[in-house]
């Protein structure tokens, strides 16, 4: 069967990157998503005291294909350096998808709870929420492009898929947004304490093109270690913002002085240690695909790379039939 329209549930960098190989290809592309703006874990969050990087906020490329299409959106502006192995987006961290999203049609505020067939041998979704049109459409094939442990219940109609994925184990990560009235006395733009809570406590105001705000002297993302995230995934925020603030000042060796905003975030599926070994799931015979940085990437790729990778070599199989 030749597949010629295409829903993508999830537009993170593998969603919308595979969407983009397919619609290159002349595929017709539907991109769903839950939240307010694409780019999943490749998100800005908004606040009184500027934007804060709280997800993925810079990432390497260790193989010659992503490189590649790490110097093209840095071509295009989208992307900038942040030293000799990283880059970041330029303005904010979700610049990259918001770029990519440009054309694209992406249903926002669209949380898909199922993928069902239709009488003939079509699909269908089904929303937690109302999604105008959504009922009237169908589609020759799905991809599922959301982190491994969300995708395995819209894997219901793709049992196989969704043993693949089920393994799939990702980190939780605590972060804090805070922002100060001066700088902070830090040795360096990033810090990362040997011991303790925190994993990284990265400056964020000081990146390429950030956003400068009158009052606000510095603003700082924190993030906790995956033990100590996944030991405190319940805690209260109130909680995690006192202890991980704490740690912070620690690492400082000064006492901080109030913060003008601070907000803690919790990621329960920020990254995934060990990926499975495959690049992408794919069930030619139903027409539903998963990807995502829960697959494989190249040896050592990051989360990013892998979700790129992967979203790639989704679109691949799914041309190729
Ligand atoms: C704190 C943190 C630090 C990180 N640091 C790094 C780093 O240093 N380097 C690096 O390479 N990577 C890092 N990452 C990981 C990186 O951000 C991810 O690997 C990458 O962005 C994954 O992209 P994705 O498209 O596979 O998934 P996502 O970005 O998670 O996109 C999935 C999308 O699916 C949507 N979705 C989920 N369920 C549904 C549903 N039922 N219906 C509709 N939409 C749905 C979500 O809203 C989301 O937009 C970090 C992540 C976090 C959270």
């Amino acid at each position: 069967m030749t597949i010629s329209r295409v829903a993508l549930i999830g537009a993170g960098l593998a969603g919308l990157t595979c969407a983009h190989e397919l619609a290159a290809a002349g595929v017709q592309v539907q991109l769903f998503d839950k939240s307010r703006g694409p780019g999943g874990r490749l998100s800005t969050r908004r606040s009184p005291a500027g934007p804060f990087d709280h997800g993925g906020a810079d990432f390497a490329a260790v193989g010659s294909d992503f490189a590649q299409q790490v110097e093209q959106w840095t071509q295009a502006g989208w992307l900038a350096r942040v030293d000799d192995t990283r880059h970041t987006g330029m303005g904010s961290m979700n610049a990259l998808p918001r770029a990519l999203a440009q054309g694209l049609p992406v249903q926002l505020e669209a949380e898909i709870a199922a993928i069902e067939p239709d009488s003939q041998g079509l699909w269908k979704l089904r929303a937690h929420q109302a999604v105008p049109g959504l009922a009237e459409q169908v589609f020759d094939a799905v991809v599922v492009a959301v982190p491994a442990e969300q995708a395995v219940p819209l894997l219901g109609a793709a049992p196989a898929l969704a043993d693949a994925v089920r393994p799939v184990r990702s980190d939780p990560t605590w972060t804090v947004m805070a922002a100060w009235p001066l700088p902070l006395p830090a040795r360096s733009d990033r810090l990362r304490p040997a011991t303790g809570p925190l994993r990284e406590a990265r400056r964020d105001d000081t990146r390429p093109g950030r956003e400068r705000v009158a009052g606000v002297g510095c603003r700082w993302v924190l993030h906790a270690t995956p033990d100590w995230s996944a030991h405190n995934l319940d805690a209260p925020p109130e909680q995690v913002l006192r202890r991980l603030l704490e740690a912070f000042s620690e690492a400082l060796g000064v006492r901080l002085a109030r913060p003008v905003h601070a907000v803690a975030h919790r990621w329960r599926y920020a990254q995934v240690p060990a990926p499975l070994s495959e690049p992408c799931g794919w069930d030619a015979a139903l027409r539903i695909g998963a990807c995502g940085d829960g697959w494989h990437g190249a040896t050592g790729a990051e989360g990013v790379e892998r979700a790129w990778l992967s979203a790639r070599a989704l679109a691949q199989r799914l041309l190729n039939g």
